[in-house]
């Protein structure tokens, strides 16, 4: 893997899962793990960390490609019928850490920037801490993420 860097957060995120000390765990796929986000600015925000550190989606192999991208689209569902949002927003940049992981945004109709990508939104206005994920909070949101999530994965079999 050509570009994949030392000290990945993705990499450390990955091992919080499999420890089970990663606070926003929703469920283990079998190209990624699901997670809430840390913040929950976009409440439902949630990624797909891949299982494999590659930095590009032409260095999967074409089977765990084919099965990352129908993962992601499964979390996506998932957490669409959970938070039943105006709309959804797939991102996949790894500007930053250069470990593929897929950002499920829900945007919400009472979000005045909404025709805007996520990123338009003040920085500093996401970070409040009021929308760090907070476990206490967030548990059923993820205890219905995962679930739903589980249910597709039934209904989508090999
Ligand atoms: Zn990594």
């Amino acid at each position: 893997m050509a570009i994949h860097q030392e000290n990945c957060e993705i990499c450390e995120r990955i091992a919080q899962c499999k420890a089970g000390e990663h606070p926003g765990f929703i469920l283990e796929m079998e190209t990624g793990y699901a997670v809430l986000g840390d913040s929950q600015f976009f409440r439902g925000y949630s990624l797909l960390l891949c299982k494999t550190p590659a930095t590009e989606l032409d260095e999967l192999t074409p089977e765990i490609r084919l099965k990352y991208l129908e993962e992601m689209a499964l979390l996506a569902e998932a957490v669409r019928k959970v938070v039943q949002p105006h709309k959804l927003n797939y991102e996949c940049l790894g500007n930053m850490v250069h470990h593929l992981h897929w950002h499920i945004f829900p945007r919400y109709s009472d979000d005045e920037q909404r025709e805007k990508p996520v990123w338009a939104h003040d920085k500093a206005a996401r970070r409040e801490s009021q929308y760090n994920l907070d476990p206490a909070r967030d548990a059923p949101l993820m205890a219905a993420i995962r679930d739903e999530l589980q249910q597709l994965m039934q209904s989508h079999p090999e």
